[in-house]
């Protein structure tokens, strides 16, 4: 895919990426828009997402991400980035009476939504396939910024099985363009507020193990959320905990979203798929780390996610 020659006739342009946007959501979106505010000075570009977290707030052009979700003309172009429109939230219908959709993912669970559609699974994370898509020589320490906080955040700084060599070579060449990567590090993925790390004692205190040790649950409601006056944002990282613990191999977090509903974070240590399990729970995600949202008490929720983790690791014993 030619990212500039698919609109280069545009006159209107818009991004978006998934609703509770993360990291890389943020930083490829960012990377793109910075990108194309370059190129494409004579264009109107358009960026709008749910809004970020402070953290993030060192990314150039943060404060220009439009949240109100106004009404719009339509765009020539609309990109959808690191998902399906189905999470596209508010910004769906921009893209979907958009001239030309074009969607640039790398979940499996995305099957293509757009007219141009460069999905590719094997990526460690959307930042890394618009750093690949973007030219070179456009590239600045702005762009490259936003581009390697959402690498890092995808990959667990380069942790997670997704980093590929192509990966740490993108990340070699973004840093060569000497912002402090390691204050980036440091407060966009490990500083934690003291109420997040409250909230993840806690929710690691109240876990429970089961399916001797190959599982662990932990579930927030929503009146301990309410009393951390926690957002999803506070949230972020306590799967990954949870999945670290000694001979778990499929770890669940979740939290009451409202009236017998929760949002699900699954994260494996390689022998689930959770891909799998939260596409038939209308989710979807990357095969060690996927999520959705489920109806019942927690406890119809464990059962249901416990009889599929088990098929799993039956079928897996008859191969
Ligand atoms: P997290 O557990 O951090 O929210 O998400 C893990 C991965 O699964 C991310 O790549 C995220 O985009 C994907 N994911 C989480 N929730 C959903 C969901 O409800 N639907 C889909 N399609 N993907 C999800
Ligand atoms: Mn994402
Ligand atoms: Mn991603």
């Amino acid at each position: 895919m030619k990212l500039l020659e698919e609109c280069k006739q545009a006159k209107r342009i818009g991004i978006s990426g998934h609703i509770r946007p993360d990291g890389d959501c943020i930083g490829s979106c960012m990377g793109l828009y910075l990108f194309l505010k370059k190129v494409r000075p004579d264009a109107d570009i358009h960026i709008f997402l749910e809004k970020p977290a402070d953290i993030f707030s060192c990314i150039r052009g943060v404060e220009e991400i439009d949240s109100d979700y106004g009404k719009q003309e339509k765009f020539d172009v609309f990109f959808c980035l690191d998902t399906a429109s189905d999470r596209l939230g508010q910004a769906e219908e921009y893209f979907c009476t958009a001239d030309k959709k074009i969607n640039i993912d790398h979940h499996v669970s995305n099957s293509g939504c757009g007219d141009v559609n460069y999905v590719i699974p094997e990526a460690s994370s959307t930042s890394e396939l618009i750093y690949n898509l973007i030219d070179g020589e456009q590239l600045d320490e702005e762009i490259a910024k936003a581009l390697y906080i959402g690498i890092i955040h995808d990959t667990g700084v380069f942790q997670y099985s997704n980093t590929a060599p192509e990966t740490l070579r993108a990340a070699a060449h973004l840093i060569s363009f000497g912002f402090d990567f390691s204050r980036l590090i440091e407060e966009t993925f490990y500083e934690k507020t003291y109420l997040q790390t409250q909230i993840l004692g806690r929710a690691l205190l109240e876990s429970i193990r089961f399916m001797d040790g190959k599982c662990v649950v932990s579930v927030l409601d929503k009146k301990t959320m309410d009393f951390y006056e926690a957002t999803s944002q506070d949230l972020e990282g306590i799967v990954s905990q949870l999945r670290s613990i000694k001979g778990v191999e499929c770890a669940i977090f979740m939290y009451e979203t409202g009236v017998l509903e929760y949002k699900v974070s699954l994260r494996s240590g390689g022998r689930i798929n959770v891909s799998k399990i939260a596409s038939y729970f209308g989710g979807g995600g990357h095969v060690r780390a996927a999520g959705c949202t489920m109806n019942g008490t927690s406890h119809d929720v464990i059962n249901n996610l416990s009889l599929h983790i088990e098929k799993q690791f039956i079928e897996e014993q008859d191969t």
